[in-house]
């Protein structure tokens, strides 16, 4: 990096900065013909453009100022960042088990690196010993840096890595995995590793955070321990992920991989188990089991590893007046599936249903889920949804769309079969088609604190 204070400015940014007598490092008041701004202006990425300036606010969010915008900026400081994070020795003793962190990128693992805005992992457990030392009581820890992407850019190649590698470190010998995960798309990772890693010994917890490690809020610490405890402690030999429980930070959740999702796009507590009973409360001193009937921890190494994934698959979500174009452009493009996410109980329009029919005949498997998320798709209640199912539609009980999109790429990796695709499309693997719903249970999960503990007595463990 270049020492002269305009780190990477270039072109306008540049100019602008030096006009102002600024730069990288200045805590700054900027007023721009949109407002009022105050905060540190950042190294700007070598590969992004001249037009912009980025501050950190102290909200800890950063914002791209336009120059063009930019009316006077008055110098009120300096606060240079530091981001090299020292390493210390991880502490190894015999009696501890055995996890192995794989990483994938998202916020969790990253502190950005503000010269060429790529995100670092901090992640070698050096590394995340210095910044976490609780880890070194709970485990041994390995690390392996498998991707550092944000988890919109996860697809195929990488589940299949991911599967992989979890079968390797299970032969390996590892008493629990983790997986650090971009929170956006961790649901979508949850639901394939459930269904391309089945009957695990040992817990494989995936984790995220909000918030990276640089905001006072950052619950990456918190997540992280949480998460490393489930895979070293816990008796839950399932694909999990394990996120912020409440909204203040006194315990995680863990959700079972088929049954959990995103519900919020910046709160912590994001991560909602949906139409059922989440697998148990944790925090660094305890383990709560909320229900027992998950797969224990074994000792043996067996493990089902399969990989098989179809790609042309794809998630409609159905809105009034949907054009049956859309589904036909879909099918002319060699698409073999379809998840529509219907309106309430699964239903489109009347003007789809000849394109329904058109793509039942051309082989293209349908499948109905309900985009109110909770509940189940209820076919034979109206007329409409029982003519949808004449037309080949397939109902998918209550299995959240995102999954059964997921499941739906694995089964047709397997077989085109149609009776064959249907039976493991409606074979539960683990639970992501269940009997019922917890009564009620929409309500209080997304609530606060007092609701939650209070329908969690009420249920039957
Ligand atoms: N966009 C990020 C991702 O999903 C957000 C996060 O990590 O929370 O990778």
């Amino acid at each position: 990096m270049s020492d002269n204070g305009r780190q990477e400015y270039r072109g306008v940014g540049r100019a602008l900065l030096e006009r102002f007598g600024v730069s990288v490092w200045s805590d700054v008041e900027v007023d721009t013909s949109r407002g009022h701004f105050r905060g540190i202006i950042l190294p700007r990425s070598e590969t992004a453009d001249n037009e912009h300036v980025v501050l950190k606010l102290s909200s800890g969010y950063n914002v791209g100022i336009a120059v063009s915008a930019v009316q006077r900026i008055t110098p009120r400081g300096r606060r240079e960042a530091h981001y090299k994070i020292p390493e210390k020795q991880f502490p190894v003793g015999k009696e501890k088990p055995n996890v192995t962190l794989l990483g994938t990128g998202g916020t969790i693992a990253s502190r950005l690196d503000y010269r060429t805005g790529a995100v670092i992992p901090a992640f070698s457990p050096g590394e995340l010993y210095s910044s976490v030392p609780e880890l070194a009581d709970l485990c041994n820890l390995e690390t392996e840096k498998l991707f550092g992407v944000f988890s919109e850019n996860m697809g195929p190649q990488q589940y299949i890595t991911l599967a992989r590698r979890i079968g390797e470190e299970i032969a390996a010998g590892v008493d629990g995995i983790v997986i650090g995960h971009g929170t956006d798309t961790m649901h979508h990772t949850a639901a394939i590793l459930s269904f391309m890693v089945q009957k695990p010994p040992i817990p494989i917890v995936m984790v995220g955070s909000q918030r990276s490690s640089d905001r006072p809020s950052s619950d990456a610490a918190s997540n992280l321990i949480n998460a490393v405890k489930a895979a070293a402690q816990c008796d839950i030999a399932e694909v999990m992920v394990c996120m912020f429980g409440p909204t203040s930070d006194e315990y995680g959740l863990l959700h079972r991989g088929t049954r959990v999702r995103k519900m919020h796009s910046s709160y912590r507590s994001t991560f909602r188990t949906i139409g059922d009973v989440p697998l148990a409360i944790i925090d660094p001193k305890r383990i709560e089991y909320l229900r027992h009937d998950f797969h224990p921890r074994r000792r043996d190494r067996e493990v089902v590893v399969n990989t098989a994934f179809e790609e042309k698959v794809t998630l409609l979500y159905y809105y009034p007046n949907m054009h049956p174009d859309v589904l036909d452009a879909v099918v002319e493009k060699g698409y073999r599936g379809v998840i529509i996410a219907g309106t309430g109980l699964g239903h489109v329009n009347k003007p789809l249903y000849p394109a329904l029919r058109r793509a039942a005949e051309r082989g293209v498997h349908l499948y109905m889920t309900v985009q109110t998320i909770w509940g189940y798709v209820q076919m034979y209640v109206y007329e409409t949804g029982r003519e949808i199912m004449e037309l080949g539609v397939v109902p998918a009980a209550n299995m959240l769309p995102e999954v059964a999109l997921m499941k739906l790429c694995w089964a047709l990796g397997q077989t085109d079969d149609r009776d064959e695709v249907r039976r493991i499309m409606l074979t539960a693997v683990i639970d992501e088609i269940t009997e019922r719903e917890p009564y009620n249970g929409y309500l209080v999960f997304q609530g606060a604190i007092p609701e939650v503990q209070a329908f969690l007595r009420t249920i039957k463990r």
